[in-house]
């Protein structure tokens, strides 16, 4: 078997692997959610994701036994988050916890696979409003199947953008991710949105139903999925600076055009984030 014929097959099986989760999230949406803290009082926690991110990957694994992992629960339980040469899946089986505990409706399933550090193909799914995003590396991005791509907006005060607001420990990078949004909304754009998954918000660029996404402080299991379904619905995604995309580094900017990518690297300032391959 070709390696593309062999990366058709792990994406069948990652969407089959995908939709199960995802069902699994819908039935937990139905019962009692308890809360735990990870991080800090905001960065939150449940059994469900810890569930759902084992199955991903014993489902996965059984199948393709000499792949790696990066799972943010299995990060978070001490497991390494090096991306090597070796095919990789990059996880986050709840990107939207948040979202999840409060039943607020965007709460997605994502999958990123890379081979020699280039993502191959890309899934997410966006489980309560059962849309199944995918992308396979020069092939497209679809949802539920149907052909999607970017708006083409190149006209940033044309715009729709979102972004995440979350608590900031250091009180400067709180100042500068809320003078961000002040800039961008001084130009003035059509607005800002914060609909609380990466994932899902690189989707929505994805469809068109947003112009950009920008975000510091996110890890490479939000972006991985998503970042493949923009770049193969025709938009850009890069560095918050402008320049190269790198998925270990914690944020990004994805935009339906490159003038718009770079209008909004020219007005928001960054803050220090870390990187996800950083030792520590
Ligand atoms: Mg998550």
């Amino acid at each position: 078997m070709s390696a593309p014929e062999r990366w058709s097959e792990c994406m069948d099986h990652g969407v089959r692997v995908a939709a199960d989760a995802g069902k699994m999230i819908r039935e937990a949406l139905e019962k009692d959610i308890s809360i735990m803290q990870k991080s800090s009082p905001v960065d939150l926690v449940t059994e469900t994701d810890q569930r759902v991110e084992s199955f991903i990957i014993s489902s996965i694994r059984e199948k393709f036994p000499t792949h790696s992992f990066i799972g943010e629960e299995s990060v978070a339980a001490g497991a390494p988050s090096v991306l090597t040469d070796n095919p990789t899946w990059i996880i986050d089986p709840i990107d939207g916890t948040t979202n999840f505990v409060h039943r607020f409706p965007f709460v997605s399933v994502s999958i990123g696979f890379t081979v020699n550090k280039e993502v191959e193909f890309g899934i997410v799914y966006s489980c309560v409003e059962e849309k199944m995003y995918t992308a396979r590396r020069g092939k497209g991005a679809f949802c539920n199947g149907v052909p999607i791509k970017v708006s083409g907006q190149e006209d940033i005060t044309k715009s729709l953008i979102l972004t995440e607001m979350g608590f900031k420990k250091d009180p400067e990078n709180f100042k500068t991710m809320m003078a961000n949004m002040e800039a961008l909304l001084a130009i003035p754009v059509h607005g800002i949105r914060a609909p609380g998954s990466a994932a899902v918000n690189m989707c929505l660029v994805a469809c068109g139903a947003a112009d950009a996404y920008y975000h510091m402080g996110i890890h490479c299991w939000d972006m991985a999925g998503g970042a493949a379904i923009v770049t193969e619905a025709g938009g850009v995604v890069v560095d918050v600076t402008g320049g190269s995309f790198d998925l270990m580094s914690r944020r990004l900017i994805a935009a339906s055009s490159r003038t718009v990518a770079e209008h909004i690297a020219q007005k928001i300032r960054q803050f220090p984030c870390g990187r996800d391959d950083a030792e520590n």
